[in-house]
């Protein structure tokens, strides 16, 4: 349920109706929009009636909400969320492009890699220490040391850090050197983690679930808004589909349905979602033509020797002209 204030209420009056709902043992979520108010009711209302908050004077309206997201919902939060990292803005118009390698492999190449990335003009550097990987004989990441090459790498460009966090234990050492916890897309629904993030001060990044559908992907960010954390960047890195030709199928139609449903941030991840270096550019600009809040793509100085998705990686130089493609592009639109 949403209280919609009258454009004339008041701050005495917007706290009345706030202890009125407060009484009946709901909580509330007060946005203050330039023109309106909007009061969101967290909380079992199955019993609540619309009678019981109306005051006429400075109600204008009150909305049933039916989708079972709401901190999430746009009827709860009209505007866009914006999202600050380091003196940039996450949403809002902006493009933001977060960029790196697979994993951490050794400090010269996060060091190299960040580098290449930052001046070619990537927002934010990606890295995996903690890596889930399909086989357990595979290479696993090398976990704290490699949070700790990645904050050398953060220091020497100023890029900001998004890793994944794999388990609920890691979540206090993964948050000491991030900026950004990533959520990956096996995690999607692991709700012990969701809501341990949920109680972090940094932001998250939610990748969607190779299966998930778009409201399961919403639930997992109300999990982890239903804590606290209100700062959820949303990513689609493709889903499993019949089509095996890429790695998985991109579903760009998300950026359109997310925008509609829900005020957060979403980006693309072209490089899981397609597995292939060479479709990263086209599909880059698609997610930009298409209205995403930015990008993730991977960057490898050595793509044929990369530990881990080198297939899918770009080499610095085809990342610096993608770059300068997707701006002039995000520019013209
Ligand atoms: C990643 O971004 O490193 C990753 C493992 O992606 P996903 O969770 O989307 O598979
Ligand atoms: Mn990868």
């Amino acid at each position: 349920m949403v209280v919609v204030m009258k454009s004339k209420a008041n701050d005495e009056a917007i706290e009345k109706v706030v202890s009125r709902i407060e009484g009946l043992g709901l909580k509330v979520q007060v946005t203050k929009g330039e023109h309106q108010t909007i009061l969101g009711l967290i909380g079992d209302t199955k019993s609540v009636d619309e009678s019981m908050i109306y005051d006429e004077d400075n109600v204008e309206k009150i909305l049933k909400i039916q989708e079972p997201y709401k901190l999430a919902n746009r009827d709860f939060h009209p505007e866009d969320t914006l999202i600050e990292i380091k003196g940039h803005t996450i949403g809002g118009g902006n493009l933001t492009v977060m960029a790196g390698p697979c994993s951490i492999e050794s400090e010269e190449q996060i060091i190299e890699v960040a580098k290449r990335v930052k001046e070619a003009g990537a927002n934010v550097l990606r890295g995996g220490a903690f890596k889930p990987r399909t086989s357990p004989y595979s290479f696993q990441g090398l976990g704290l040391d490699g949070l700790k090459m990645m904050k050398k790498a953060s220091e020497v460009t100023g890029l900001p850090i998004v890793t994944e966090v794999m388990s609920t234990e890691d979540v206090e050492i993964v948050e000491e050197y991030a900026d950004i916890l990533q959520i990956g897309a096996r995690n999607m629904s692991n709700f012990s983690l969701l809501k341990k993030v949920g109680r972090s001060n940094k932001p998250v990044l939610l990748k969607r679930g190779m299966s998930a559908t778009v409201q399961e992907l919403l639930m997992s960010a109300e999990y982890i808004m239903s804590e606290g954390n209100k700062n959820v960047i949303l990513c689609e890195r493709g889903i499993r589909t019949f089509e095996t030709y890429t790695r998985n199928t991109l579903d760009l139609s998300v950026v359109t349905a997310i925008k509609e449903l829900s005020h957060l941030p979403i980006i693309i991840d072209p490089s899981h979602a397609t597995g292939k270096w060479k479709m990263v550019e086209p599909m880059s600009k698609a997610s930009v033509a298409v209205g995403a809040d930015g990008l993730m793509i991977e960057v490898h100085n050595d793509p044929q020797n990369a530990l881990c998705d080198g297939p899918q990686s770009l080499k610095p130089e085809k990342f610096d002209s993608l770059m300068k493609n997707i701006t002039k592009l995000h520019k013209a639109m």
